[in-house]
């Protein structure tokens, strides 16, 4: 009977991939000689991984569901294309597996399923292209052609990378298929497009063709390249971070020794970054580092890498045939341009020198880690040598870390065992030379090395935040020793020192206020002496503490006045009481006597006391009392004693 039907009807064993049995018309279809010949081909050698695939869907459905489906399909029969709709639907073989049975229609009559697969591919997304065997574009759906530069455009000149397209038409040749991410040219400019690219014929010709589709996967790309970025840079300089400088000193190391070359790590650290934090607030210290980075970016080749390894610590590889000159231009450049003054927005010109620690590739040390930390001792080492140099790494180093670790320690342990103690400098009145005040100067009573100088604990009490405790100690034992020099009847002021990080500390005023009662000092015989670094922010907190602190009835001293910025300006601003010229001046007259006289007139204008620090010499106390400066404080008259010395200088100079 189905013989007799002119429509061409087979049955397809989908397990074997064979036709099962099939009508005159069909063999037709298929250019069989015989039904024998037809059920003897291999049907699966020529199918493509996705016809196969849709198969096995086919007949897991038709199990399910007795389903069918229609399909456009076109046969090569004598190497004719011939159009067919063919409706699948389910057919049980005698053996009871599930095979297909096949209708074939000729295409003309358009089934909804044909009707809808145009509507799809014209709305679709994903752009869709047919090319031929010499690459000529045959068809492109409307995503494709609204995104190709021009219609006949073949894919070589689509694709970006020329080795790319060879490589996806070889894995196509191969495979038959292939998928690959490619920048491609497009109209709205270069994109990141996932390609599909299958083998197929052209249904209207019969001849080889290539069926490519392509997705936009750009957004994809920018955020995993943004990714990629965050991991390897740091955002607020946009430098290369720490983990990048690890990567490329690891992919560069093995180069580095071959071609007999040698490298450099030059660990940068800021001096006194944590002061502009402090007073000038974070955002600017921030816009103070990407200026930094600048620099630093601009004082090597673009060969070298500069890295910010967080906070105000930066790196720089240099690789060299000859290391050291090459260390030695750029921290020369480094210097220079480092120290150039910034202004930041608040108009606020703030200088900044970097302490440079350099490690050396490969007598330094093997690995990067090692480097780092060799660096990082040897920039500790220019810190302590004053600041604004250059060191290299020496193996003792490694013990002055251990030697920091344990003086840091010993400070906290002196702090319990309260082994700190204040001595007294006198300030003395120059016209009649008698003590009218005195500053408190701090030193540690240490169990087994003595007397231990401030210059020798403060800074790591600054860095490690113990100031604040003993700042706290120091105010307390100051207003205590005023008040038994007044029940002795001599009615001193007293002037304590202030750090910068002490006026981050939040309990700093409430501090001050408690050891004022608990003394019964009165706050108008107490001055704090703070330095210009503090004031450089015009920090509206940093004002606020220091007019607190007038209102308490305190003084406040600028110290070391002339070391800085000497900035008059700071002075109109802020509650100054009393400017302390530091002895660099007084010490060498001659040569800043200029700045010396402005400093001492100006201050007379602003109705300002003077004290001149550091006078060691009866010319220098001539000099002095020339310029009607009326206090100074200095050897000449007495060093910091105890208090014990003290009270005998103060009988010793009583008046008659
Ligand atoms: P400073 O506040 O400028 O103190 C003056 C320093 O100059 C003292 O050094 C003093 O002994 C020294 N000096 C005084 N007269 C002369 C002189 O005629 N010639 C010379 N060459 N030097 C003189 P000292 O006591 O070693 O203190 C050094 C620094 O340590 C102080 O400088 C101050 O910045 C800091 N400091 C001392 N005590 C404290 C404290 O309790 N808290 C804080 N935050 N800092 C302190
Ligand atoms: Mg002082
Ligand atoms: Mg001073």
């Amino acid at each position: 009977m189905l013989d007799l039907v002119s429509e061409p009807v087979w049955i397809f064993d989908i397990d074997r991939k064979h036709v099962h049995w099939a009508n005159k018309a069909a063999l037709q279809v298929w250019s069989a000689p015989t039904l024998a010949e037809l059920c003897g081909r291999d049907m699966g050698r020529d199918m493509s991984e996705s016809v196969a695939r849709r198969l096995a869907q086919y007949q897991s459905d038709f199990i399910a569901m007795a389903a069918s489906f229609n399909e456009q399909w076109t046969l090569y029969p004598g190497g004719k294309p011939l159009s067919l709709t063919v409706k699948f639907s389910a057919h049980r073989l005698d053996d009871g597996r599930m095979a297909m049975l096949c209708e074939a229609r000729p295409a003309a009559a358009h089934t909804p399923e044909s009707l809808r697969s145009v509507e799809a591919l014209l709305h679709t997304a994903a752009m869709i292209s047919l090319y031929g065997t010499r690459g000529e574009a045959l068809y492109r759906n409307p995503a494709a052609r609204a995104s190709v530069r021009t219609l006949d455009e073949p894919l070589a000149q689509r694709i970006v990378d020329p080795l790319e397209h060879q490589a996806l038409l070889a894995a196509l040749q191969a495979e038959g298929s292939a998928t690959r991410t490619l920048a491609v040219h497009t109209q709205q400019g270069e994109r990141w497009h996932e390609i599909s690219a299958r083998r197929c014929r052209d249904a209207v010709t019969g001849q080889d063709a290539m069926l490519v589709s392509e997705v936009d996967i750009s957004a994809i790309k920018r955020t995993e390249a943004h990714a990629n970025f965050l991991a390897m840079h740091d955002p607020l300089t946009g430098l290369p971070n720490r983990a990048q400088v690890m990567l490329r000193f690891a992919e560069g190391m093995q180069r580095i020794r071959d071609a007999g070359l040698q490298a450099a790590l030059m660990f940068i650290d800021l001096d006194h970054f944590k002061d502009i934090n402090d007073t000038l607030g974070h955002a600017a210290g921030d816009r103070l580092l990407v200026q930094v980075a600048e620099r630093l970016r601009s004082a090597v080749r673009t060969s070298d890498l500069v890295a910010r390894l967080g906070g105000d610590e930066f790196l720089i590889l240099l690789v060299s045939t000859d290391i050291l000159a090459e260390v030695d231009v750029v921290r020369t450049r480094l210097a220079q341009s480092v120290a150039e003054p910034v202004v930041l927005d608040s108009g606020v010109e703030v200088r900044i020198t970097p302490s440079m620690g350099v490690s050396l590739f490969p007598q330094d040390g093997q690995d990067f880690e090692t480097l780092l930390r060799s660096a990082d001792l040897a920039m500790y080492d220019a810190k302590e040598a004053g600041r604004n140099g250059v060191a290299f790494f020496a193996p003792r180093m490694s013990q002055a870390v251990h030697q920091r670790m344990t003086l840091e320690a010993e400070l906290r342990r002196a702090l319990q065992r309260q082994e700190f103690e204040l001595h007294y400098q006198p300030i003395v009145d120059v016209p009649s030379n008698r003590v009218v005040g005195t500053e408190a100067l701090v030193r540690w009573r240490h169990p087994s090395r003595g007397l231990v100088m401030p210059d020798a604990f403060i800074p790591l009490c600054e860095s490690t935040g113990l100031i604040c405790e003993l700042g706290a100690y120091v105010f307390e034992q100051a207003a205590h020793q005023q008040v038994r020099w007044r029940e002795a009847g001599h009615d001193l002021l007293v002037s304590v020192n202030l750090s910068a990080r002490q006026f981050a500390h939040p309990r700093l005023l409430q501090d001050m206020a408690a050891a004022l009662q608990a003394s019964g000092c009165s706050a108008s015989r107490l001055q704090v002496e703070i330095t210009e670094s503090m004031l450089l922010g015009r920090d509206e907190r940093v004002l606020g503490l220091l007019l607190e602190m007038r209102a308490m009835g305190m003084a406040i001293a600028l110290d070391d006045f002339g070391t800085g910025y000497s900035n008059l300006a700071y002075l109109q601003r802020y509650p100054i009481s009393t400017l302390k010229i530091d002895r660099s001046f007084i010490q060498s007259i001659d040569a800043n006597r200029p700045l010396a006289e402005l400093i001492v007139s100006m201050s007379r204008l602003m109705r300002l006391a003077v004290v001149a620090e550091g006078v060691e010499t009866a010319e220098q106390l001539a000099w002095v009392a020339g310029r009607g400066i009326e206090h100074y404080q200095g050897y000449l008259f007495s060093k910091a004693v105890p208090v014990a010395a003290f009270d005998a200088l103060l009988a010793a100079h009583a008046p008659a």
